[in-house]
């Protein structure tokens, strides 16, 4: 079976298991992920907001349109990379993901990773690295590749919080300049 409808089993799973229903109930639709099942790359968000429930698409407002200046930067497109989001469908007023609804998605976002087997795994903000790496801090460890388990993850910080501050956005930037050399290194160890 091909990874790709290995994964659409996976987003019809959801539907059928009734994840999170309240928050089901609130959203237009899941938005499950999009890219390419053989990427080397997955990005990993928080949760969907406004325009990514509205298209069923994650990053496709203001962060997603940052996030796609960075990848043009390294000479990346969407469609080299695969892009999801921990929780899967819009809090309602855009409220952070409970530990709840973090954790009832998290058997999912692991089968996705399962099937797509990535050389690298990117967290983008604390929410998605805190639910691999619960013990690390986000403003301390960014731009640096940890290895755990046999997979390798790049924390950094969220394009949402980094696009309007300044320094922060300078600093996920550089972070962001560092993933070539990082998926050279591990394609060569
Ligand atoms: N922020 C996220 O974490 N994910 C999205 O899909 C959009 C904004």
């Amino acid at each position: 079976m091909s990874k790709q409808s290995q994964l659409d089993d996976i987003k019809q799973k959801i539907l059928d298991d009734k994840v999170t229903p309240q928050l089901a109930k609130g959203a237009t639709q899941l938005v499950f992920g999009v890219g390419n099942p053989e990427a080397d790359i997955v990005f990993i968000g928080e949760a969907p907001g406004k325009n990514e429930d509205l298209k069923g698409e994650p990053f496709v407002g203001a962060a997603g349109k940052f996030l796609d200046e960075m990848l043009a930067m390294i000479d990346l497109k969407r469609s080299d990379i695969y892009i999801t989001n921990i929780v899967k469908y819009r809090p309602p007023d855009n409220r952070d993901p409970s530990p709840a609804e973090k954790t009832a998605f998290m058997p999912y976002l692991e089968s996705q990773l399962e099937v797509i087997q990535p050389k690298l795994v990117v967290t983008l903000g604390r929410h998605s690295l805190n639910c691999f790496l619960p013990d690390l801090s986000i403003s301390q460890v960014h731009g640096q590749p940890k290895r755990y388990q046999g997979t390798v993850y790049l924390p950094l910080f969220h394009p949402a919080a980094a696009l309007y501050n300044g320094a922060m956005r300078q600093t996920l930037v550089d972070d962001f300049a560092l993933v070539p050399a990082i998926i050279e290194k591990i394609k060569s160890s």
